[in-house]
Formats: structure tokens, sequence, C-alpha cells
């Protein structure tokens, strides 16, 4: 196990391109943090910093109290798991596993009783004797995850590790990875485009963008308080839907105007906004698929929650969806449309009968509405509750 910290780390290639920007990150022991965010954006540069296979242009290196900035990958104490799971093909799964111990001179004894103990807790000991060749893209993996857990490395770097697997395999060493992290207790920096394996493993997830973090937190934070309109649209999938609005005050009831629609605001919204000032301002209203009902539900719904009140009125409102396409996925329906010219995404019960060119009302949860600064793409109803991003 180990603490790294990063401080005001910045990467800037000899061509003069800055990969990484001021990136500061306590990562603390046994933790499991997942750097994410589009292509470029700089995760593989920070994670190949913090393993030493890139020099760090400023800034400092932190690994368990030690400045790390000018140690050798060897000295680092750590191991990496790449994409493309390096074994060798004439070796054996058990002299792959071996082979990195034997380097370090440890005796044979030992080796064989860490090689034996991790392959039964990755469940690959009935695979040992085999080559590589003779194995499945998952077996493989664990393999590779194997020969670098054998080593028991306090620092464990995994770069899209799970990308070369297909959807199923993906989804079972998900799983295998989550318990691999808990009973290793390793601390663990993984870098990945996929946001279902950043949600379900992290302790904590980077959101990055252009060399910049954007945010860091838990995965039921960054999900249901984005700080900004990029991570919220980039974490979610489908994609949480935007709509142009613009907050107006008509009699003391503040609304959302989205072209012939208008929603109410709740009173505790209303002030948020207001003390914000996005009275006026041309906003962008963010709603998850999951967030809003069909009229109908809405009644239902509301008639259970006691949805809030404002002088007598009901907040919320009715947004029209002109349905055009129907995905039933099974557990649940997704119908693509528009909603105001703008594409929009609702998920429904599997119950629904909606077919495409009908359009229906749709009413949003207006707890879970999120409003963002259509210039700066800021989250005014951010709640900040670390008192600091992370
Ligand atoms: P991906 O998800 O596609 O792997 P990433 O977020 O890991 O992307 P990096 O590989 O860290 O991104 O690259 C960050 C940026 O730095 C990219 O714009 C890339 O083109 C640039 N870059 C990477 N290596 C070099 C280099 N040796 N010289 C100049 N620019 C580089």
């Amino acid at each position: 196990m180990a603490n790294v910290s990063l401080v005001n780390v910045e990467k800037t290639y000899s061509n003069g391109f800055r990969a990484v920007k001021r990136f500061n990150l306590e990562i603390r022991d046994g933790e499991f943090i997942i750097f994410v965010g589009p292509s470029g954006c700089g995760k593989s540069t920070t994670m190949r910093m913090i393993a030493g296979l890139e020099e760090i242009s400023s800034g400092e290196l932190w690994i368990d109290g030690q400045l790390a900035n000018f140690l050798e990958p060897g000295q680092r104490g750590l191991s990496m798991v790449f994409q493309n799971y390096a074994l060798y093909p004439y070796m054996s799964v058990y002299e792959n596993m071996a082979f990195g111990l034997r380097v370090h001179g440890e005796k044979r004894t030992e080796i064989d009783r860490k090689v034996r103990e991790t392959a039964k807790l990755l469940q690959i000991d009935h695979l040992l004797e085999r080559r590589p060749s003779a194995l499945s893209g998952g077996q493989k993996q664990r393999v590779a995850i194997g020969s670098v857990l054998v080593r028991e490395p306090k620092l464990l770097l995994m770069d899209e590790p799970l990308s070369n697997l297909d959807a199923k395999l993906r989804g079972q060493m998900r799983v295998e990875l989550a318990k691999i992290h808990k009973q290793f207790s390793s601390t663990i920096v993984y870098v990945t485009h996929d946001q279902v394996e950043a949600m379900t493993l992290a302790d904590r997830i980077v959101v990055m963008k252009e060399g910049e973090i954007q945010q860091i937190a838990s995965p039921n934070e960054i999900y249901n308080n984005p700080i900004n309109q990029f991570v919220a649209g980039f974490i979610g999938s489908p994609s949480m839907n935007f709509l142009p609005v613009r907050c107006g005050v008509e009699n003391g009831i503040f609304f959302l105007q989205a072209g012939e629609s208008r929603l109410v605001l709740p009173p505790i919204l209303a002030k948020r906004i207001k003390d914000q000032g996005g009275l006026g301002k041309e906003l962008i209203l963010g709603i998850r698929p999951e967030d809003l009902y069909r009229k109908d539900e809405e009644q239902e719904r509301a008639g259970q929650s006691g949805i809030l009140q404002m002088d007598g009125k009901k907040s919320g409102g009715e947004l029209l969806m002109k349905v055009m396409v129907r995905e039933g996925l099974g557990a649940e329906v997704l119908l693509h449309g528009e909603i105001e010219g703008e594409n929009a995404c609702v998920k429904l019960a599997p119950s629904c009968v909606t077919s495409p060119g009908e359009t229906i009302a749709l009413c949003p949860d207006m707890k879970k509405i999120k409003l963002f600064d259509a210039q700066t793409g800021d989250n005014l109803l951010y709640l900040n509750m670390t008192g600091s991003n992370g």
C-alpha cells in the first residue's frame, strides 16, 4: 500500500504541447483512483509520469513521503498492467507469474507459495501448467494481473487493462478487479474510457479535460453533483439531456422557459439560482434520462412523494418530446427524440407503449435537475460538500 501525492504536476512535451496542467491529487493508502476523460486529455501521460516512464516537466511527485520525480521506475515500488498484457509465450502460466520474483532473487519456496496463493485467488490455479496460447482473453488478463500482484506492489498502475476484452468478459473482470482490490488492499491508479468501470470500481474518479482536472470525487458525487456541464455530460449513459433555458420571474414565481415550455422552480432552487446570479441569464438545463417521467406516471409519483409546492401551486411542468427512435432493452425502454428542437432521451419502464412518431408529455423530477451557466458551463446548483474539489 502507498500514499501518492502529485503537487502542481505539469507535462510539456518537447514539441511545446502542454499535455498535463497543474495536476494536484492526493491518493490515499489503499485507494482505487480512476482517471477518465476523452481521448487525448492526458490520462496516460499522468499515469506514465507516476510510473517514471515519462519525465515530469514541473511540480512534485511524492510516493510514501519520498520525492519521486527522479527515481527510476524500478525504485518506485510500483507495477503496471497495460492494455496489451505482456506474457512470455514460451513460458507456462506458472513461469510467467514467477518470472518477476526470480529476477528479484526470491527463494524458490517463497516464489512457489506466492504464485500458488495468487493463482488461487484469481482462480487460475488450474491453469498453471498451460502456455498463454491455450488461454482465453480473460484468463490471459488474469495471468497478467497475477504476474504483477505476486510481487505485492505497493502501488498498482493499470492503463485500460480490460479494453481488449469483449463486453461479457469485461463485466466479469470488473467484478474480479473489485475483489482483488478488496483482498490485496493495494493502492490502484487506473485509466479507462469506460465510465461503467469508473463508476463501479473507483473510490474516487478524476475527470480530466484537455490536460486539466475538472472534478475529483466519489462516483456518486460525480454523478449527482457534477461541477460543470462537461462532467455532467461525460458521466452517465445515455448522457444527460441539455436544453437552453432562461430563468424568469412573474408574480413572485420563478420559472425556467425553454421555447414554448415553462417549468416552475421549487422555492429552494429559485433562491439558489437567484443567489448565483442566474436570474434573466441564458442557462442550460440538465436532466438525466431517468429523471424524466411520463405525465401520468408523474401524477402518481407526485401523489406519493409529496412534490414541492409553491404558493399552493405545484412546481415543475411538462416538456413535449417528439419521439423518433424506441430502443427496447428488456429491463427498460429508451426513447430518443427531440425536446424544443434539442436531441433528448428518456428512460422509461418496459411497459411504456410509445412508438416513434408520437409526441409525449414528460415531467422532470425538479429535485434532480441541474442548471449550468451557458457561457462558463459551471453548475449553478453545485454543492461544495468537501470544501475543496476532492
Ligand atoms: P487516450 O484515451 O486516447 O489514450 P489520453 O487521455 O491517455 O488519451 P495521452 O496519451 O496522455 O492522452 O496524451 C495527451 C496529449 O498529449 C495528446 O494530445 C497527445 O497527442 C499528446 N502527446 C502524447 N505523447 C506525446 C509526445 N510524445 N509528444 C507530443 N505530444 C504527445
